[in-house]
C-alpha cells in the first residue's frame, strides 16, 4: 500500500508505508536535510517552495552535499541535464576528479560547477540565434527540480536539471520559457486572488500538470528488422492485419504477463527517480499502453515526463522490447498522444478550477473558466502551433485524436451555467433560476467519466482542463508555455477591469457578473460539446470563424504572427528573436523528418521489397515453366498471380522514381503523397507474397507477438 504518494512527490518526505525505494535516486528535500546544514537547507527550501532567489552563498555547500550523496550512490560523473529544441534531453558528463597537490586526484564539485555550465552549444539547433563562431551557450541550475541519479549497468551519473541559454540570455531550450510563463501566470493569478480577498503576500500560484503518456511496445527482434522504425520511429510500409482494434478488446483489457513484468519494472524505476507513476493500462490499439502520473507542479511534471520517456525506452530494452513513442507508428490503428491535464494551484494552495463551496468561491471559479474560454478562443491557433510536428500531423484529425480545430468542452451543467451568465437576468433556464455570480450557488458539477467527451481537444474534466492534442513524442513544455501565457493575458485584462470598477466604488459581484457576461458573449463560439469528429462540426467551426489548420508548416506560422509576438513579449516569455528561432528550428525539423522518411521509404522499397517481389516472381515463373515442361495444363490462375506480382513490382519501381523526384524537388507535400502512393502498392504486394519471403516483419507480428 502506498499512502500519500502525492505528498511524497511534492515535498520529498516519505510517508508511512511508502516503499523505501521511492525517491531513493533523487536529491529531494528529505535527502537535503540529511546532507545540508540547517541554514543552507532552509535557504534552499525557500527557493524551491516559495520561488525566492537562490542565495549564491550556499552553492558550494549544496554542491558538496550533492557530490557526497551522489558518490554514495556510485556516481563518478555529473551532468547538467537540459532540454534543447530537439525535443529530447541533452547531457554532457564531467567526472568529479580533480588533481590534488600530491599527484593524485580528489573528487570535487563546486558551487560554480553546480550553478553554471558552458557546454559547446554549436551543434544544438538555435534557429540562427547563435552563430557557430560564437557557440557559447550556458546551462543554469534550476533548483526547483531536484537532481537525480541516472544508473547504467556499470555506473551512475548525477543529473542536474538546468536551463540552456545563449551568452546574452536568449533561450535555447524548452525550460527557460516555461519558467518565465509560470512567473507570468503566478503574477496574474495572485492579482485575481487579491481581488477576491485572498492573502497572496509572499505567495505564488502555479500550473499543475498530469500528462498521460501513450506508447506502443513491440518485440525488439522485430524492431531490429524494421529499418523504417529504427530510422523514423514509424512504419512506412505494412498492411493492417484482419483483426486489429475492431473488437475494442485491448482497451483496459487484462495485461499480459510479459507486459505486466515490464510495467512493474518501469514503475519501480520511475518511483526510484521520484516520478509518481500512478496509472497503467492497455490502450485502444493492440500493443498500445498508457502510463499516467499523479499530477505535480508544471516544471517538475514536465521534467518527470521527459525522464519517464527515457525510462520507458530503457526498461523496454532490458525486457527485449522496444518502446515506440511516435505519434503514429502503425497506419490504420490508433496513434499515441499525451493528454495534458492542466490546472491552477492558487496562492492559497487550492485548485482554482474546482467549483467552490460557496457563491464567493464559485465566482472565482467562473472567472477562471471564462478566462480559459477567452484565452483559448483568442489564441486557438497558437495552441495548435504548439502541437505541430510531422509525427502529430498523422494523428490530429484522423478520427482517433482531437481534430486540428481547437474548441472547448465544458459539459452540460457548466455550459448551462455559462449560458445563464450570458443571458443575465433572464429567468427560466434549464435548471430553474438564473445564476447571479457571487450570490447564487452553482449546481453540482459532475466529475466522473460519464460526462466526458473524448473527441474534444480541450475538455473540462471536473477540476482541470485536458488538452488532448499533444503528441506522444513531444515535450509538453511548448503547450504549457502557451497555456500559462494566454491565461495570464486573459486574467490580466480581467483584473484590470475589476480593479478599475473596485476603484470606482462599484459593487464587486455586479462587476464580475457584467464582465463575465461580456466575455461569454464574445468568446462562446469556442464552446462545443458535440462530436468533434463529424463533418458537420468542420462546417460549423468554419461558420464560427474557428481556425482549422491541418498541416505543420501552416500551423507553425502562428508562432511568428505579430499578435503572438506581442503577447509573448508583453509577458516576457519569449522575444521576437526567440520566437523566430523556434519557428525556424521546428520548420526545419518538419522538413528534415519528411525527407528522412522519404529517403528511408525509397531505400526499403528498392533494396528490400522490390528484390523480394522479384524473387517471388522468379519462383512463380519457374514453377509455371516446370509444370509446362512436365506437360501440365495452362494454370490460368497461377499465371494471373505471376502477372500481378510482376506488374506490382514494376509499379513499385515507377512510384519509387516518382518519390525520388519529389525528394529532389524538396517538396514535403509531394514526398508525403509519394510515400503513400508507393506504400499502397507495396502493401498490396505484402498481401500476395508469401509471409516467409516478405523481408519486413508484419503488422500482426509486431502488434500481436508480445
Ligand atoms: P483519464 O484517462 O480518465 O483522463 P487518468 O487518471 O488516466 O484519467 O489521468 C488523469 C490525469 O490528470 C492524472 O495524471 C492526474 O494526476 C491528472 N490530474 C488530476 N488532477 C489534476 C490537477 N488538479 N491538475 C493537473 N492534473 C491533474
Ligand atoms: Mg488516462
Amino acid at each position: 500500500m502506498v499512502k500519500s504518494a502525492k505528498k511524497t512527490a511534492a515535498c520529498g518526505c516519505a510517508a508511512a508505508n511508502v516503499p523505501d525505494y521511492f525517491g531513493e535516486n533523487v536529491f529531494n528535500t528529505k535527502t537535503m536535510r540529511n546532507y545540508l546544514s540547517n541554514r543552507a537547507y532552509r535557504s534552499l527550501l525557500s527557493t524551491i517552495v516559495s520561488g525566492e532567489n537562490l542565495d549564491a552563498g550556499i552553492a558550494d555547500e549544496v554542491a558538496d552535499a550533492m557530490k557526497t550523496w551522489a558518490l554514495s550512490k556510485g556516481a563518478t560523473h555529473y551532468t547538467h541535464w537540459f532540454q534543447p529544441l530537439t525535443g529530447s534531453t541533452a547531457e554532457k558528463h564531467d567526472s568529479f576528479i580533480q588533481p590534488d597537490e600530491e599527484g593524485g586526484v580528489v573528487m570535487t564539485f563546486t558551487g560554480k560547477e553546480l550553478i553554471k555550465g558552458e557546454p559547446d552549444a554549436s551543434s544544438f539547433p538555435s534557429g540562427g540565434l547563435r552563430a557557430t563562431f560564437e557557440a557559447r551557450g550556458y546551462t543554469g541550475w534550476d533548483p526547483t527540480s531536484p537532481a537525480f541519479i541516472k544508473e547504467s549497468p556499470s555506473g551512475a551519473t548525477l543529473c542536474i536539471p538546468t536551463i540552456f541559454c545563449g551568452w546574452n540570455g536568449e533561450a535555447l531550450d524548452k525550460k527557460t520559457p516555461l519558467l518565465r510563463s509560470m512567473h507570468a501566470l503566478s503574477t496574474q493569478v495572485c492579482r485575481l486572488g487579491k481581488l477576491f480577498g485572498i492573502d497572496c503576500e509572499g505567495k505564488r500560484a502555479y500550473g499543475t500538470l498530469g500528462p498521460e503518456q501513450e506508447y506502443f511496445l513491440i518485440d525488439k527482434q522485430y524492431y531490429q528488422k524494421r529499418l523504417d522504425l529504427m530510422q523514423t520511429g514509424r512504419t512506412l510500409f505494412g498492411c493492417r492485419p484482419a483483426k486489429h482494434q475492431q473488437m475494442e478488446d485491448h482497451y483496459f483489457g487484462s495485461i499480459k504477463p510479459r507486459i505486466m513484468t515490464f510495467m512493474q519494472d518501469l514503475d519501480r524505476e520511475l518511483w526510484r527517480l521520484g516520478v509518481p507513476a500512478k496509472t497503467r493500462h492497455n490502450e485502444v490499439a493492440p500493443a498500445q499502453f498508457e502510463i499516467a502520473p499523479v499530477f505535480e507542479e508544471l516544471n517538475l511534471a514536465i521534467d518527470h515526463n521527459m525522464v519517464a520517456m527515457d525510462v520507458l525506452k530503457e526498461t523496454a530494452d532490458r525486457h527485449g522490447l522496444t518502446c515506440l513513442l511516435h505519434e503514429k507508428p502503425f497506419a490504420g490503428v490508433n496513434g499515441s498522444g499525451k493528454h495534458n491535464n492542466w490546472s491552477v494551484c492558487g496562492p492559497d494552495g487550492k485548485n482554482w478550477l474546482t467549483p467552490g463551496e460557496n457563491p464567493h468561491d464559485n465566482a472565482k471559479f467562473l472567472v477562471m473558466i471564462v478566462a480559459l474560454m477567452k484565452a483559448v478562443d483568442t489564441h486557438a491557433d497558437l495552441l495548435r502551433a504548439t502541437v505541430a510536428t510531422a509525427g502529430n500531423d498523422h494523428r490530429l484529425g484522423a478520427n482517433e485524436a482531437p481534430p486540428a480545430i481547437v474548441s472547448i468542452f465544458l459539459g452540460e451543467q457548466l455550459t448551462d451555467v455559462i449560458e445563464q451568465i450570458e443571458k443575465g437576468a433572464v429567468k427560466g433556464s434549464k435548471k430553474g433560476g438564473t445564476i447571479k455570480v457571487g450570490v447564487s450557488s452553482l449546481p453540482t458539477l459532475p466529475r466522473d467519466a460519464t460526462d466526458r467527451n473524448r473527441t474534444s481537444p480541450f475538455a473540462f474534466t471536473g477540476n482541470k482542463f485536458e488538452f488532448r492534442a499533444v503528441g506522444s513524442n513531444q515535450s509538453c513544455a511548448g503547450s504549457n508555455v502557451a497555456i500559462d501565457t494566454i491565461v495570464a493575458e486573459a486574467l490580466d485584462e480581467i483584473c484590470a477591469r475589476l480593479e478599475a470598477d473596485v476603484k470606482a466604488g462599484k459593487d464587486f459581484n455586479a462587476s464580475v457578473q457584467a464582465l463575465l457576461r461580456n466575455l461569454v458573449k464574445k468568446h462562446k463560439r469556442i464552446l462545443f460539446n458535440g462530436d468533434n469528429y463529424t463533418a458537420e462540426w468542420q462546417k460549423k467551426a468554419k461558420q464560427r470563424g474557428l481556425p482549422n489548420v491541418r498541416k505543420t508548416p501552416e500551423a507553425l506560422k502562428a508562432l511568428i504572427r505579430p499578435d503572438v509576438v506581442a503577447l509573448m513579449e508583453k509577458y516576457q516569455v519569449l522575444s521576437k528573436r526567440e520566437l523566430h528561432s523556434r519557428y525556424d528550428v521546428y520548420l526545419h525539423a518538419y522538413h528534415a523528418t519528411v525527407e528522412i522518411e522519404a529517403n528511408c521509404a525509397l531505400t526499403i522499397a528498392r533494396t528490400f521489397l522490390v528484390p523480394a517481389v522479384m524473387r517471388y516472381a522468379k519462383e512463380l515463373s519457374a514453377s509455371l515453366c516446370g509444370v509446362k515442361a512436365a506437360g501440365g495444363g495452362k494454370l490460368p490462375e497461377s499465371a494471373k498471380l505471376l502477372k500481378e506480382v510482376s506488374s506490382g513490382c514494376d509499379l513499385m519501381l515507377k512510384r519509387a522514381a516518382e518519390l525520388e523526384k519529389a525528394v529532389n524537388d524538396k517538396s514535403a507535400d509531394k514526398m508525403l503523397e509519394g510515400m503513400v502512393r508507393l506504400r499502397t502498392v507495396a502493401d498490396s504486394m505484402e498481401g500476395v507474397v508469401p509471409h516467409d519471403r516478405w523481408p519486413l516483419p508484419s503488422y500482426a507480428d509486431m502488434m500481436f507477438m508480445l
